[in-house]
């Protein structure tokens, strides 16, 4: 079937083949753990859900303006300014089914075939997809496994320059946890300053940071909000990954093309989810706080165990639901250990270089299960290996 050259080089996330491949092991008879899907295991808190059934019964089950209803940009505004230190317009928010429309859709709005889009290898697949599909041209830039996974930033120098349309940061990371320190968010602005970039900041990770740390947002330094697009949502923070709910934040005029793209593509946001949603912000936000403090035990215990395997050694991350331990040590390639853990081990996760070639050496776990199975995972691992 002749199929466009334009969406010839998508491919589906690793996590979804990992997960395909065991559920087959399941199905016939193995016991698996599951460390490869990014997804909370966490039910959406109850207040949340009970607010989207009662819009619902209420019949908010209409199109809503394709943004997003009025009084939801208005307390995001609020919220997403407070938590950043920076005044935000509610015209400045664009709510979308998700935090991926808000990659893709300024990505459309910003890109021109040719133009050159800075991104981090590893990094969440989506950037590569979404810069081809706009006719950008995909860079990357290495992580530093010994600072935080941040930008390698003698790479990043090399890398930049005035064809750099855009910079997408991902800070806490998936797939490494890792939170990029102020100073090199600092270093990063003055280089998108000087070649006149965009920054595509994706923030979906931000409340999920431990150690009583705060991720720092690029766009809160001087003169950076005007070149910044946030991107930001409810599935991780909430527990809504289903409910496809998020929410971008950029300039007026990029929010009102936007706007646009959404409404020919998308109508708009379900109606009764964005109530759910609004309940979600201005809640309570106590069940959040102990979510993360449960995530930061599930970490330590992981990172811990993952230290005492041979070959593996595993930085603490500081951010998101994610450990990116360095496997060179077992003398295996990331795929190749992927494969014998899941085979032999029943264990499922993913290898490194799912997010780029840079991310050979590593494997990806998501720590987002229960203390019992991360012990048990981790057992299966040491007994196979
Ligand atoms: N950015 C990153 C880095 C992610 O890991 C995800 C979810 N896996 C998203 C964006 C998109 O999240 P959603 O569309 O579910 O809000």
């Amino acid at each position: 079937m002749p199929l466009t050259n334009r969406t010839e080089h998508l491919k589906p996330e690793g996590a979804y083949q990992v997960l395909a491949r065991a559920n087959q092991l399941e199905a016939a008879g193995m016991d698996i753990i599951h460390f490869e899907i990014g997804q909370p295991d966490y039910p959406t808190f109850e207040n949340i859900s009970q607010a989207g059934v009662d819009a619902i019964n209420s019949g908010k089950t209409r199109y809503t303006p394709p943004a997003g209803m009025p009084a939801l940009r208005e307390a995001l505004a609020e919220d997403a300014g407070l938590r950043r230190g920076i005044e935000i317009a509610p015209g400045e928010v664009v709510v979308a089914p998700g935090g991926k429309p808000n990659l893709f859709f300024p990505t459309l709005a910003l890109i021109e075939p040719g133009d050159e889009v800075i991104y981090p290898d590893p990094g969440f697949p989506t950037y590569e997809a979404m810069i081809r599909l706009a006719g950008g041209v995909p860079i990357q830039v290495p992580l530093l496994e010994e600072n935080h996974f941040s930008f390698d930033l003698k790479a990043f120098d090399h890398l930049v320059n005035e064809k750099t349309k855009m910079i997408i940061l991902n800070s806490p990371s998936n797939p490494t946890g890792g939170v990029i320190p102020s100073e090199d968010l600092k270093h990063i602005a003055e280089q998108a300053a000087r070649y006149d970039s965009w920054v595509m900041s994706d923030e979906i990770y931000t409340r999920l940071v431990y150690d009583k740390l705060k991720a720092p947002s690029i766009a809160s330094l001087p003169g950076m909000k005007n070149r910044t697009v946030i991107v930001d949502g409810f599935s991780k923070t909430y527990s809504m990954t289903g409910w496809r709910l998020g929410f971008g934040i950029m300039p007026v005029e990029l929010a009102a093309r936007v706007e646009l793209l959404l409404t020919h593509a998308v109508g708009s946001t379900a109606h009764f989810t964005q109530f759910a949603g609004l309940e979600a912000i201005t809640g309570p936000q106590e069940m959040v706080d102990d979510m993360v403090r449960e995530y930061q035990r599930r970490r330590d215990l992981i990172v811990d165990g993952l230290n005492t395997v041979p070959g593996f050694s595993c930085q603490k991350p500081q951010g998101a639901f994610y450990v990116f331990p360095n496997i060179t040590g077992t003398g295996l390639n990331s795929t190749e250990l992927a494969n014998l853990i899941l085979e032999k081990a029943g264990v499922a996760l993913l290898p490194g270089n799912a997010f780029g070639a840079f991310g050979e050496g590593y494997l990806r776990l998501s720590y987002a299960t229960s203390m019992e199975n991360i012990q048990k995972g981790l057992e299966k691992i040491r007994t196979a290996l």
